[in-house]
């Protein structure tokens, strides 16, 4: 866009790639999230002193602070997102109910606005139905959620629950909400310009998750029938004209195997699995974020939105899953990371960097699209069987069991697939996969290996004039990977 870039950094992330890439970068003294990333002032300050026009939070931090939206914009520069007003009613899950019921969406059963820790309470979980789930107002990252099972629990997690909330999030405000059993994430991607169009770039299926926060994400989602799909996006795209959202936002549903849907909450940034929504659009959601921004009209339509085939995408996490998913930090000693068609990396580390305990541990997102499902998971099997990383543990079996696991390739999935169907004590474990899992390991592996060596070969033989054994010994290769 011939936009300059300025950068900041930590001492920690002094060699991470958004500061080799920059045009300038500053340093933000420090390392942990207060000091640096968190420092409103630091950073205000640098943004002053660097004359920057326009500020892109990302999607972390301080990206749905609607103070220091606020604080950007009184000191005449672009806050590139939604208006702070927006920023700060989303930022709330009950006001978010709020306005969300007033603009017609359903929304998961549950008490309308915060609750105080006391007999009220136990009469309004009665009428939503146990389990209910208690949660915080100003929740985030998956935390500062209970399910209560019965009635004599209620009072005692909601104690524990608000004064969680307070320490998480400085913030003790909790309320109730059915426990939906079972469910689908489905959330749907809004772009909207500061001229009253609104458009949806899609939805995105984000179930497989661990604790309460996405590992895998895909587009589009196996469940979603095109009835469906169109019902969601007219209410969704209704109420965000209503609302008055401007620029990007994401409305997260949940779905029961009834395929009801109900409104969960809005992410007033860019989502962490933006990159599947640009790989079947073609959209660079960045660009028209700052675009919009810049006060310029949407340039499509939506009958313009052509969405093309299937991606997936993988979140590397710097995290042990033997270990019930202990975020692990140290140097990475090595690190290789993986391409080809359809192959889409996105991450800031490079050999020589630490991953911190300070920040979130994800490593890198690795990107696969593929011209329907299929293709896009075995591409993506084959590329985290590729990425090589040295000097923290990672994700990396477990995503790849995730991969190849029956259940996931037929798209019956929902937020417990990894509690009900991977068993991380077992993937240390020599045998991770039972004999049908294996079987359909070894055929993914298989696929892989074919998709890449001899799809252009009719009437068999293998390109590369590999033998049968050399075939085999790369497929175990890939199964060692994953077991
Ligand atoms: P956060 O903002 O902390 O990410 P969310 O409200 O977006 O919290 O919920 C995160 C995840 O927690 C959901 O994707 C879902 O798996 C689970 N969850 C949240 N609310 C419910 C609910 N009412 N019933 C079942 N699962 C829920």
């Amino acid at each position: 866009m011939g936009i300059n870039v300025a950068v900041v950094y930590s001492d920690t992330d002094r060699f991470a790639a958004h500061v080799r890439l920059a045009d300038e970068a500053y340093r933000l003294k420090g390392e942990s999230s207060r000091e640096t990333y968190l420092n409103q002032e630091a950073i205000l300050r640098i943004a002053v002193q660097a004359r920057v026009d326009a500020i892109h939070p990302g999607y972390g931090f301080l990206a749905e602070n609607a103070s220091f939206a606020e604080a950007v914009r009184s000191h005449g520069i672009v806050f590139i997102g939604p208006s702070t007003e927006i920023i700060r009613s989303m930022g709330s899950k009950t006001e978010a109910r709020r306005l969300m019921a007033k603009a017609g969406l359903p929304l998961v059963p549950g008490s309308n606005g915060s609750l105080k820790v006391g007999t009220g309470a136990v009469g309004i979980a009665e009428r939503i139905g146990y389990p209910v789930l208690v949660k915080a107002s100003g929740g985030g990252g998956g935390k500062g959620m209970r399910i209560v099972k019965l009635p004599e629990e209620l009072l005692d997690s909601m104690q524990r629950a608000a004064s969680e909330a307070q320490s998480s999030f400085g913030d003790n405000r909790i309320y109730l909400e059915k426990y939906i059993e079972h469910p689908r994430h489905i959330e749907l991607q809004i772009l909207a310009d500061e001229h009253g169009t609104v458009v949806c770039l899609g939805e995105r299926e984000c179930s497989i998750q661990r604790r309460h926060q996405k590992v895998i994400e895909e587009t589009p989602s196996a469940f979603l029938t095109e009835s469906m799909r169109q019902r969601m996006v007219e209410s969704a795209v209704r109420a965000a004209r209503d609302l008055g959202f401007t620029n990007a936002i994401t409305m997260e549903f949940l779905v029961d195997r009834k395929r009801n849907f109900y409104f969960l909450e809005a992410n007033t940034r860019l989502q962490v699995e933006h990159p599947v929504t640009e790989m079947v659009t073609g959209i660079d959601m960045i660009k028209e974020q700052v675009r919009i921004a810049q006060g310029e009209p949407l340039r499509f339509t939506q009958d313009e939105i052509i969405r093309r085939g299937h991606a997936i995408e993988a979140r590397v996490y710097a995290e042990d899953p033997f270990e019930e998913f202990r975020p692990s930090s140290g140097r990475i000693l090595r690190y290789r990371q993986p391409a080809g068609p359809g192959i889409r990396v996105d991450g800031g580390i490079a050999e020589g960097c630490e991953v911190s305990v300070f920040y979130d541990p994800l490593i890198a997102k690795v990107i696969a699209w593929g011209s329907d499902r299929e293709e896009a998971c075995l591409r993506l099997i084959g590329a985290l069987g590729e990425f090589e990383i040295v000097g923290v543990r990672h994700n990396i079996p477990l995503l790849l069991a995730i991969l190849g696991h029956p259940g996931f390739a037929s798209g019956a999935i929902d937020t417990h697939f990894i509690q009900d169907h991977i068993r991380p004590d077992r993937l240390g474990a020599e045998k991770l996969l039972d004999e049908t899992e294996l079987e359909a390991a070894a055929v993914a592996a298989a696929g892989v290996y074919d998709a890449a060596m001899s799809r252009s070969v009719v009437g068999g033989g293998d390109p590369t004039g590999n033998t049968r054994q050399q075939r085999d010994k790369w497929i175990r290769r890939r199964l060692d990977t994953t077991t």
